[in-house]
């Protein structure tokens, strides 16, 4: 791989627009990404889709301050054929999965809408602040995609103007995703009060059509950092800050204690039934199929 890849890959970056009282994340993920995926056995169609989450997951997380603070997004459906896609952000980590029909989904053809995948379905949200605030939302999955659902969280949940463009290849260079996200707030970053969302304040309507511009090409251009694609959309702003970006992992949290704690919870008949032969159980973790074999 070349190393311009490892470079501009597999971080987050942070900016505001200060004489807009505007705030964005930037996102490419590349390297993190093949891991994430390289733990599972999915189709094309739940690898980008699963890829599309994993990037909105970071621009969503990467807006909490904190070591400890998370965001979690989670669709699930009732007889859609994807039942469950999870995944989550803390500190740079991301992590994710997905229960799916392979059966129903191998009849859909090579790209599915979102309608096919999920049915009915819905998207809950949660953020966990540091000081271990949560807020959930949860949205229907309308629309054409997930970024359009988490706009719509943001406009109905938080009444924070939201544009969110993601990206997505699969080919000869690789797997990779991207993802821009702006946002208005007129009243400050802890203006959490507002009643009505106001779309159409002059500032906004510039920022989001400057956002907008970003093409899917240049969001997945490993050669372009994600201070160039910013500077490339605002460069006529009096001032862009752009933050210290984080370099991001793919992250997992799971343990033998914490599988061990869930198990003991079971009626002792239950967990009878979960042993084998040898008296121990085995449990993998969802989101990295990590093995775990417990003497509980
Ligand atoms: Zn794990």
């Amino acid at each position: 791989m070349a190393e311009t890849i490892e470079t501009y890959s597999d971080r987050l970056m942070g900016f505001t627009l200060p004489g807009r009282n505007a705030r964005g994340r930037v996102v490419r993920l590349e390297g993190v990404l093949e891991q994430v995926l390289s733990a599972h056995d999915y189709p094309p169609p739940i690898m980008h889709m699963l890829g599309e989450a994993l990037v909105l997951g970071a621009l969503m997380g990467g807006l909490l301050k904190g070591e400890h603070a998370q965001m979690t997004m989670q669709a699930q459906t009732t007889g859609g054929i994807v039942s469950l896609l999870v995944c989550d952000y803390r500190a740079g980590a991301v992590r994710g999965y997905c229960d799916f029909d392979g059966e129903r989904l191998a009849r859909l053809g090579a790209n599915p809408s979102l309608a096919a995948l999920f049915g009915e379905g819905y998207l809950a949200i949660t953020f966990e602040t540091e000081g271990n605030q949560r807020y959930q939302g949860i949205v229907p999955l309308e629309g054409d995609s997930l970024a359009e659902a988490c706009e719509v969280y943001f406009s109905q949940s938080e009444q924070i103007p939201t544009l969110i463009r993601v990206a997505s290849r699969a080919g000869a260079k690789g797997r990779a995703a991207a993802g821009l996200l702006v946002q208005h707030l007129p009243d400050g970053e802890e203006g959490r009060e507002r009643l009505h969302v106001r779309m159409d304040h002059p500032d906004w309507e510039h920022v989001a059509v400057m956002a907008g511009s970003i093409s899917h090409d240049e969001l997945l251009d490993a050669g372009l950092s994600l201070e160039a694609i910013t500077w490339r959309l605002f460069h006529e702003e009096d001032e862009v800050r752009v933050q210290t970006g984080t370099d991001l992992s793919r992250g997992c949290r799971c343990s033998a204690e914490h599988y061990a704690t869930i198990i003991a919870r079971f009626p002792p008949e239950e967990q009878a039934a979960m042993r084998n032969q040898d008296g121990i159980v085995v449990v993998d973790c969802a989101f990295c199929s990590k093995l775990f074999e417990l003497a509980v």
